[in-house]
């Protein structure tokens, strides 16, 4: 068995140790008999594994008591819809764009009411965050809808948009568990999991109580109404069983590590590495402004397409994959989320320094 240096944006590299688990109670869970792709979701077994799954998010993020956390399907994309269905009471909402995720979510939007576009940083490739300190913001909106952290772009809010009272809502499928956060700033948090937690086809959403309600725009199907899933803690139709044991296992390896504050510290550390040797590199640079950096995901380019290709082509023979760039930027993006361990950043950047002086 060999493991490379997996450096895709998502689905993405994992922590070793949760898949050996996995693997170990591949074919028996803990005396069941059986996997846990083949129990029932009503089990007793498989109604622990939700509830500690739930229980250890809580304890991470420092849950308050009241919010809700579903876990759910349909991708983060499914979310850019329900969203709106279910809190778009006046018909109208801000959103700000500042890449592709936000840019679809926003175009989703305006299929339920009006979505203003507050700021956008589309002008420069998304290659910063707007300042959004002092936005113009109609008073009649809904919520005030964000994309935390940009996949695509690499950029990320360092601090969060002065909503004037209004309802955040924020996309943080690429920064999900990355470093503490105050979830009383939120009406909504939500990510898909495939980004920085576990298997694709889970999405957790982290909603306030009060903005749970019967009141969803008319047609809403049952599936997509929030107050479907609180009220059956999840459990309403047979939720994706597998992803969100491994999501549990997530949870519980980043406790062992130590938490969110850990997490942060050592994100800081490895995306430094990388980033100090971008800015000092004369073949390499970074895309984004400096003060909006992503710990995540970091874009580079070489400022010329035939050695970016020529990079990638080296690095993936080296064993750093899926170093490519999103198709709609080009050059290359190197996503670090928790689960990449510092050691496949040094050596990243040691190969870096190599192809640059093999090409200088
Ligand atoms: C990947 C991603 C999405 C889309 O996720 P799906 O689960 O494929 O729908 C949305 N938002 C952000 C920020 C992402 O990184």
């Amino acid at each position: 068995m060999s493991r490379v240096y997996n450096f895709s944006a998502g689905p993405a590299v994992l922590p070793e140790e949760v898949l050996r688990e996995a693997a170990d109670e591949m074919l028996d869970y803990q005396g069941s008999g059986m996997s846990v792709m083949e129990m029932s979701h009503r089990s007793k077994v498989y109604d622990k594994i939700i509830k500690d799954a739930e229980q250890d998010l809580r304890d991470l993020m420092n849950i308050p008591d009241n919010y809700k956390v579903l876990f759910l399907q349909g991708g983060a994309s499914q979310q850019f819809a329900m969203i709106p269905m279910n809190l778009m009471k006046n018909r109208k909402a801000g959103y700000i764009v500042t890449g592709q995720w936000a840019k679809k979510a926003f175009q989703e939007g305006k299929i339920y009411g009006e979505a203003v576009k507050l700021a956008s940083s589309e002008d420069k490739t998304f290659s910063y965050i707007p300042d959004c300190s002092d936005l113009a913001i109609p008073d009649d909106l809904d919520y005030v809808y964000i994309c935390e952290n940009n996949t695509i772009y690499g950029t990320k809010y360092k601090t969060l948009p002065n909503t004037k009272g209004h309802t955040l809502v924020a996309d943080v499928s690429s920064c999900f568990l990355s470093e503490p956060v105050d979830v009383s700033k939120y009406g909504v948090i939500y990510g898909g999991v495939q980004k920085n937690i576990g298997p694709a086809g889970v999405v957790i959403v982290i909603i306030r109580e009060d903005l749970i309600t019967e009141d969803t725009l008319p047609g809403t199907p049952t599936m997509l109404k929030y107050k479907t899933h609180s009220d059956a803690e999840s459990l309403y139709n047979t939720p994706p069983c597998y992803g969100i044991y491994i999501c549990g296992k997530v949870f519980k390896w980043i406790k062992k590590m130590g938490g969110l504050s850990a997490m942060k510290e050592r994100n800081e550390e490895k995306a430094k590495i990388l980033y100090d040797f971008l800015d000092q590199s004369k073949m390499f640079q970074g895309t984004v402004v400096k003060e909006d950096r992503s710990l995540m995901n970091v874009p580079f380019v070489t400022g010329n397409e035939e050695l970016d290709a020529k990079f990638v082509k080296e690095a993936t023979a080296a064993g750093f994959v899926n170093l490519k760039g999103h198709r709609t930027v080009g050059g290359m993006r190197a996503s670090i989320y928790n689960a990449m361990p510092k050691e496949g950043i040094e050596k990243l950047v040691d190969f870096m320094k190599k192809f640059e002086e093999e090409n200088a």
